[in-house]
């Protein structure tokens, strides 16, 4: 079969590789839909994590069950269309143990190795895709965990104030959760694209942040208080300082984004002690936010349609991977067209 292999900085190649087989407890998984995520980019740029031997990206995949293995199937049959989730936890570790699996100390990494033409994975790591939801769409329930993972952490009341910064694919999956929780969401980007795109998907307002104040602006929609929520997703320090002076007494500021290259913030103590503002992250996903991520999507409570920018043949992954590297639209996903 053909796989895509990254070789190093710049350097990912189209090759043919030996059809995956199923051992025990294994499952063949032919790949329809492969998103190309942030961290693909870094590993490509040599920003990001560096790997010796050439190894292929791709973990927010979707596709059908092509071979079962021998013993346990996990219910599955051939033909069953599925998402593979790549986090192996243990269930009985501390952190398992304290609903916290995101951190699971025996965690084992499957390397879904999304961008070819098969995979194999344990069946304990796929997950049925509802009917009526598309494999391509499906293809963001690994993001769309990592957003919800974030949101069980933050508490929303009805109608109060949400800030996301950002409108980027991640951004927009934030604001249609918020949505979908009650909150009052607003929306800031630098790109009226991308602002165009949060009104269509249930922003109720938008803050173009490269014209003019954008604290004006957010304390002008929220009778001068800030946002309750400011939800960072963009990894820059001064965007994210700017959280602070967004933010609302009693507040919190989500940090979702990574800096990257790693980078600090100046603090004022004063916001957490005076205002009483926490500050929280939050990072991956546990097995039952995968759960609720395809339950969003399959309702329809989260609508990625709009978020596909660009589709690629695996033969253009480089393309695709270009796409995501210049920032052109919002998610480039590489499909087969079946
Ligand atoms: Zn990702
Ligand atoms: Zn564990």
């Amino acid at each position: 079969m053909k796989s895509a292999r990254l070789y190093g900085h710049d350097d990912l190649r189209i090759e043919d590789v030996p059809d995956p087989r199923a051992g025990s407890g294994e499952a063949v998984v032919e790949i329809h839909a492969s998103g190309v995520c942030p961290s693909d980019i870094r590993s490509y740029t040599g920003s990001g994590t560096a790997k010796r031997d050439p190894w292929t990206p791709g973990h927010e995949v979707a596709g059908v069950i092509t071979e079962l293995g021998d013993g346990q199937t996990g219910g599955f049959s051939v033909g069953d269309r599925v998402v593979l989730d790549w986090r192996g936890v243990c269930g009985r570790c501390h952190e398992c143990a304290r609903g916290a699996a995101n951190f699971c100390e025996n965690l084992v990494k499957f390397p879904i190795a999304g961008f070819a033409e098969a995979t194999v994975m344990p069946v304990g790591q796929l997950r049925a895709v509802p009917d009526g939801l598309s494999l391509e769409a499906a293809s963001f329930c690994e993001p769309l965990a990592c957003v919800v993972n974030a949101h069980r952490g933050l508490a929303m009341p009805l109608a109060c104030n949400v800030l996301v910064v950002g409108a980027g694919p991640i951004g927009l999956l934030h604001t249609q959760v918020a949505r979908s929780r009650g909150a009052r969401v607003i929306v800031a980007d630098m790109k009226a694209d991308r602002l165009a795109t949060a009104t269509a998907l249930g922003a109720h307002d938008v803050v173009d942040a490269s014209a003019g104040d954008t604290r004006q602006a957010v304390r002008a929609l929220t009778e001068g208080r800030g946002a309750d929520v400011v939800i960072v997703t963009v990894g820059s320090p001064a965007v994210i300082s700017s959280a602070f002076e967004l933010v609302a007494r009693n507040g919190a500021v989500n940090l979702f984004a990574g800096t990257h290259p790693k980078g600090t913030v100046e603090l004022n103590p004063d916001v957490p002690h005076y205002d009483q503002v926490a500050i929280t992250g939050s990072h991956d996903f546990v097995p039952n936010d995968f759960a609720t991520a395809l339950r969003l999507l399959g309702f329809g409570m989260v609508d990625v349609a709009p978020l596909i920018s660009h589709r690629f043949s695996l033969d253009s992954v480089v393309d695709a991977f270009e796409t995501t590297r210049q920032q052109k639209g919002l998610k480039s996903l590489v499909v087969t067209g079946r």
